[in-house]
């Protein structure tokens, strides 16, 4: 905050940032950013007796600049699609620090990881069908990692929950065992890790805690097997304070609970100590990011909500509209004044459910006046759509009083190019 009580990020007036970028906007605060990096790579040094590596689940918000950021911080990154993989290697990325994940990945994406040397993690049977064909006549064995569903429940959304038996994702622990036997007939795999991950917003430690036996069962399922696992891959899933009362754990209690669970279930089965690797998404970029909107139309409903608009909504947000999920939002300016109303604060698309957040006390404000959304960093930009053929905002890199231009706006005009007019529609009417 400066002396006048106005909200700034980075060394930067979120108002200032508004008025000479445009709105929405997101801002993205480097220092912020890097000290996630830093809180992971820090406490598994501190908590892991043995190798690690936290590797950045890219899908949270995936940029060239991010990109940079994390690799600089000496991060790896998870990456799910041609799209993502090359946003990380264009980024700078080291290929050796990449790794493809994806329930149905496509032979194309796997040809990419393959070319590039990018880790693969096996998901199912259709990616040993397709590695088996790609590898064909190529030098060197491909590096992969084996995803299944530990089979544990956490508290979270539905749609966030990956890690019970009913999961789309990874193989069923039944099938661990033949898989593991297939591939060691394999001459093109390398199976170099195992990987499980149970979920997203999880602010409880015990389903981690529980993965780490199920982690060092499955370690020692496929060493008996005769492969050569190094590393023991846990997944993301640390949740983040939204609102108030949110209260998750921090990255360093998170990470000790992991590291020492991994260290202390390969200690009770003697098994040699695997390198650590763990994805967080949103606990290093949530915190980081803010979404600033221009307050406008309003509508007051007697006995009922007043409905306050701002400039962007599921567009560039779909959290609240995908998960019910809840945000901390304040006037740039205006940070701590008295609240005067209470209001519905409402996106500009055409669905009823296009709100952002409920129930949200406000001082006296007028339209033009600039709204911070708070702990966007995450699932925002990554998530965002074109809906009602709005433009997705411009992403700003904010510290040292610096505010840089990382992701441009889009133009109304360039939604259009990739429409096609068939000639004999044109000029009809
Ligand atoms: C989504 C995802 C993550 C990241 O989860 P967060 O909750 O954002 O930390 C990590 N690993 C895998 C496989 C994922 O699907």
């Amino acid at each position: 905050m400066d002396a006048e009580g106005r909200l700034s990020v980075g060394g930067c007036l979120l108002s200032e940032l508004a008025h000479r970028f445009g709105t929405p906007l997101y801002v993205l605060d480097e220092l912020s950013l890097r000290s996630s990096c830093r809180a992971y790579r820090e406490a598994l040094e501190r908590h892991y007796p043995g190798p690690a590596l936290a590797l950045y689940a890219s899908k949270a918000n995936s940029s060239l600049a991010i990109t940079a950021l994390v690799a600089s911080e000496g991060l790896g990154l998870d990456a799910v699609s041609a799209g993502e993989l090359l946003t990380a290697i264009e980024g700078g990325m080291p290929p050796e620090r990449i790794v493809l994940h994806g329930n149905n990945k496509s032979s194309e994406e796997l040809a990419l990881a393959l070319q590039h040397g990018v880790t693969v993690v096996v998901d199912n049977w259709r990616d040993v069908e397709l590695l088996t064909e790609l590898a064909r006549g190529r030098p060197g064995p491909v590096p992969l990692m084996l995803r299944f569903t530990p089979g544990i429940e956490c508290h979270t959304h539905e749609y966030i929950r990956t890690g019970h038996l009913d999961s789309k994702f990874g193989f069923d622990p039944d099938q661990l065992e033949e898989v593991l036997t297939h591939l060691a007939t394999c001459r093109w795999a390398q199976v170099r890790g195992l990987h499980a991950h149970i979920g997203s917003q999880i602010f409880e430690l015990e389903p981690h805690r529980d993965l780490a036996g199920v982690l060092a069962d499955a370690l020692q399922l496929a060493r008996r097997l005769g492969h050569n696992v190094t590393d023991l891959n846990v997944g993301g899933g640390l949740g983040i304070r939204y609102v108030e009362s949110d209260d998750p754990p921090s990255i360093d209690s998170w990470v000790q609970v992991v590291a020492e669970a991994v260290a202390a279930a390969c200690r009770e089965r003697e098994l040699e100590l695997p390198r650590l690797l763990c994805e967080p998404g949103r606990s290093l970029v949530a915190p980081a990011g803010v979404t600033l909107y221009e307050l406008g139309s309003r509508k007051q409903i007697p006995g009922f909500s007043t409905y306050l608009a701002v400039d962007g909504g599921m567009s560039d947000n779909p959290r609240p509209i995908t998960y019910q999920s809840s945000y901390t939002a304040c006037l740039a300016d205006r940070p701590g004044a008295a609240a005067v109303e209470t209001v519905t604060l409402a996106g500009k698309h055409c669905e009823s459910g296009d709100v952002l957040l409920r129930e949200l006390p406000l001082p006296a404000s007028k339209p033009g006046d600039v709204l911070v959304v708070l702990a966007t960093g995450a699932y925002n930009a990554s998530m965002g759509s074109n809906y009602n053929r709005i433009p997705r905002p411009a992403t700003v890199l904010v510290g040292d009083g610096r505010a840089e231009l990382v992701q441009r706006r889009e133009r109304p005009d360039e939604l259009l190019r990739y429409d096609v007019l068939p000639e004999r529609l044109r000029s009809v009417g």
